[in-house]
């Protein structure tokens, strides 16, 4: 089959089955760029309802310009990936200040803008402004590499290159958004990782994975990293009208919202007084912790081990506070459910222990 068979294979199959989803009925730069942002390494059944309420609460680049990071964050509690909610907060911020509010219009121009990567440029470039600039995302490489039996590791520059001419190929130049929302959906629905749907398949004939049984196969990639253990302690300092909270302020996870007093420990904490005791934090004051939870957190790239301590403020425990931790603040219940927070502590909390 010649490449522009495929191109309209795929395009008739996205006819018939694109999902109706609301950035699909706009081209307007600003919605489209912020589902972009919010589905990367989400799926669109969790992503749809943040992006409505985003929406809702932003409608316009200049209403996320104007919001603080904190409401930004705590709009995306619970999707992960924070640094893409401050970068989209400070990419709103440039474009109002640097473009009067209105989104360069090129591949080039999009991609110096905070947060926006090639993927995000050329989804933005192609669908707002018809420039013929492929996507490439895990959908894209799964499908060319089952097509075409690609070989190459899509983590290589080498592999890479490999794809992106092979999509810059496959691309129409009179509607380039509508091909890389078909092919990226026909590997969202059709040729899913595990169980494709290749018996019911419009290119079944022409697909050279399948002809050879490879398609588990591909595409190739090289291992990933292991993931790194790490092991929280949190020390929950409060009383019937709130807790101390911390903002989270250095380069780590959850960077921006709030959590606990955090002990950072390289192994399990077996028993926390005699650790405090060692640590002399707690030779000052006499207190007691009241219970203790575990929860185990998996991110992309670490496994947090959480422990939680809660420890009744009604004990005289300013003087540990002062000399042994950091600045947190006491909030109340109220403010405490506004605040930003990782999904981790937000589950703690509504488990209502307090
Ligand atoms: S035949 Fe199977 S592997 Fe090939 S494109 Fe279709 S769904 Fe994917």
């Amino acid at each position: 089959m010649k490449l522009s068979g495929y191109t309209k294979a795929i395009l008739n199959w996205y006819a018939v089955n694109r999902r109706d989803l609301p950035w699909r009925q706009t081209t307007e730069p600003y919605k489209v760029w912020l589902s972009e942002i919010m589905l990367q390494q989400t799926r669109v059944s969790q992503g749809l309802p943040y992006y409505r309420n985003f929406i809702k609460r932003f409608p316009t680049i200049r209403n996320l310009a104007k919001a603080s990071e904190e409401e930004v964050l705590l709009q995306w509690q619970g999707l992960g990936y924070y640094t893409r909610a401050r970068n989209l907060h400070k990419c709103a911020k440039k474009i109002v200040s640097d473009y009067g509010g209105i989104f360069p219009e090129s591949f080039t121009e999009l991609k110096k803008l905070p947060g926006i990567g090639s993927y995000t440029a050329a989804a933005i470039a192609s669908i707002c402004f018809r420039e013929p600039v492929p996507v490439l995302d895990g959908n894209v490489y799964r499908v060319l590499s089952r097509l075409f039996n690609i070989e190459q590791d899509i983590n290589s520059t080498a592999g890479n290159k490999v794809f992106l001419d092979l999509a810059q190929a496959l691309i129409i130049d009179d509607n380039p958004g509508d091909f890389n929302q078909a092919i990226m959906e026909f590997g969202a629905l059709q040729c899913i990782p595990k169980n494709p749907g290749c018996e019911a398949c419009t290119l079944i004939l022409s697909c050279e994975s399948y002809s050879l049984k490879n398609q588990l196969e591909r595409p190739v990639k090289s291992s990933k990293k292991k993931k790194r253990n790490r092991f929280f302690n949190y020390l929950v300092l409060g009383n019937n009208k709130g807790i101390f909270m911390n903002q989270r302020i250095k380069n780590d996870i959850w960077k921006g919202l709030y959590d606990f007093q955090l002990i950072e420990s390289d192994e399990k904490i077996t028993d926390m007084m005699v650790f405090l005791n060692d640590q002399g934090i707690t030779k000052e004051v006499e207190w007691q912790i009241h219970h203790i939870k575990e929860y185990k957190h998996v991110l992309t790239h670490q496994v947090i081990h959480a422990t939680f301590y809660y420890i009744d403020l009604n004990i005289p425990i300013n003087k540990l506070l002062s000399n042994s931790f950091d600045n947190g603040n006491f909030y109340d219940f109220d403010q405490i459910e506004n605040l930003p927070k990782p999904v981790l502590i937000d589950n703690y909390l509504k488990e209502g222990i307090f």
